[in-house]
């Protein structure tokens, strides 16, 4: 089973966007790039929307076949973990093996010198074609790259053989995950990491690494553009290196997480795989829940109320909503709209607010972001909420197309 080159995570937190969330797919296709689609769902947010697995399946087959969707499409478990795969193993066909907490735990000394003596080749200047600069390899280097990672890959491995052991070789994508960390993986640790990958015999088609910069949810990239735009080309060629050394699946691709709205680096990320005609997975997750909350504001009447009331009562809970995300959002609390002003709003203006477009006079990243973490109050409301979902479906579900065809395919994809 093999993803195609261009793929988009489409995160869905209530369920109810999923024909939308094809929709702009279609719409991709039908401007020419073909992308897969692949609803993504962490147990995190299953556990606070009180979901399970399979209402994510049920979601994608419902879609594909309202559209007579003819093209590939996954369930991903994204983010999962030995503790809470079995859940997800008949619904999923796609895993985001998630060892970012494995990072740093302690090999056996043995395992170390093993792996520093396998690496004895790529010792003193190590060329990746492609990139100018060679990169310096000592063994201080490989033990210190060994003594963090060897663990956290070990672990994908056993991940990777649980899946396995129960939907049989071949029947599944897996990507490895290791965003949710503080500090980048650098280019020249991202080359080892692929040989332990390799190792562990993981036929990994996708790979996350944390890169440069900060990545907060549903908002713009936050950091050196230039600087990332030269770790995402070094990446890139460190892998198609890693593939031919490695013997890894040969269209292994960087999947970008919280790839939401990262704008200012889409350019960046389109003309690197264009240069070298390289593959992509973006995550996009949340995104789509904003959108709901948008069409529900533009709807007016008792939805655009319930739109506030999510805001409002975020406001109240900033600290319980905010902790479980704390590294990847940023809240400028002296931007955060009263609760009265906001109750002063009429539709366009909540709309604007809230809405990610870059420049307009009413776009406020501090409120988008609370509200994006703000989906657990959502949850709470329950049928109100979905009810409300239903009724203004259209509304809701156009926001959802426009948001992921014309903010996000056409930026990623040049259309
Ligand atoms: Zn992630």
């Amino acid at each position: 089973m093999e993803i195609g080159k261009y793929s988009l995570g489409i995160g869905d937190r209530f369920g109810h966007q999923g024909k939308a969330q094809l929709q702009a797919i279609l719409k991709a296709a039908a401007a020419g790039v073909e992308v897969t689609p692949v609803w993504n769902k962490s147990n995190r947010e299953h556990t606070y929307i009180h979901s399970k697995p399979e209402d994510t399946r049920k979601e994608a087959d419902a879609a594909v076949k309202a559209l007579s969707y003819k093209g590939q499409y996954f369930v991903d478990a994204d983010h999962i973990n030995l503790g809470n795969v079995q859940g997800f193993i008949t619904s999923s066909d796609f895993f985001t093996l998630d060892v970012a907490n494995k990072i740093g735990t302690p090999s056996t000394e043995e395992a170390i010198s093993a792996f520093v003596a396998s690496c004895a080749k790529y010792a003193g200047h190590l060329t990746i074609p492609g990139i100018r600069h060679p990169f310096e390899v000592d063994e201080t280097l490989l033990r210190k790259i060994a003594g963090k990672f060897l663990a956290a890959i070990h672990e994908a491995g056993n991940i990777y053989n649980f899946i396995k052991e129960q939907k049989g070789a071949g029947n599944f994508v897996t990507e490895v995950s290791m965003d949710e960390v503080e500090s980048p993986q650098t280019p020249v640790e991202m080359f080892f990491i692929l040989k332990m990958i390799a190792e562990q015999n993981i036929p990994a088609q996708t790979i996350a690494p944390k890169f440069t910069g900060r990545f907060n949810k549903g908002v713009d990239y936050v950091g050196e553009v230039s600087q990332f735009a030269r770790e995402f080309e070094e990446d890139v060629l460190v892998i198609d290196y890693a593939v031919k050394e490695f013997g890894l699946p040969k269209d292994l691709k960087l999947s970008v997480h919280s790839g939401s709205d990262k704008f200012s680096i889409y350019p960046e990320i389109a003309k690197v795989l264009k240069k070298y005609d390289k593959g992509i997975h973006l995550k996009t997750a949340g995104t789509t829940w904003l959108e709901e909350v948008i069409g529900l504001a533009l709807a007016g009447g008792k939805a655009l109320e319930l739109a506030k009331s999510i805001y409002k009562l975020g406001l109240t809970r900033q600290e319980e909503l905010c902790g479980p995300y704390a590294d990847v959002i940023d809240i400028n609390q002296a931007l955060l709209p009263s609760a009265s002003e906001v109750d002063s709003w009429d539709s366009t203006k909540f709309a604007n607010t809230l809405r990610h477009i870059p420049g307009h006079k009413d776009y406020n990243p501090s409120l988008r972001q609370l509200i994006h973490v703000g989906y657990k109050i959502a949850a709470e409301k329950g049928t109100e909420y979905t009810e409300l979902l239903e009724q203004n479906a259209e509304i809701v579900g156009n926001c959802v197309i426009e948001n992921l065809f014309d903010r996000h395919l056409k930026r990623l994809f040049n259309l």
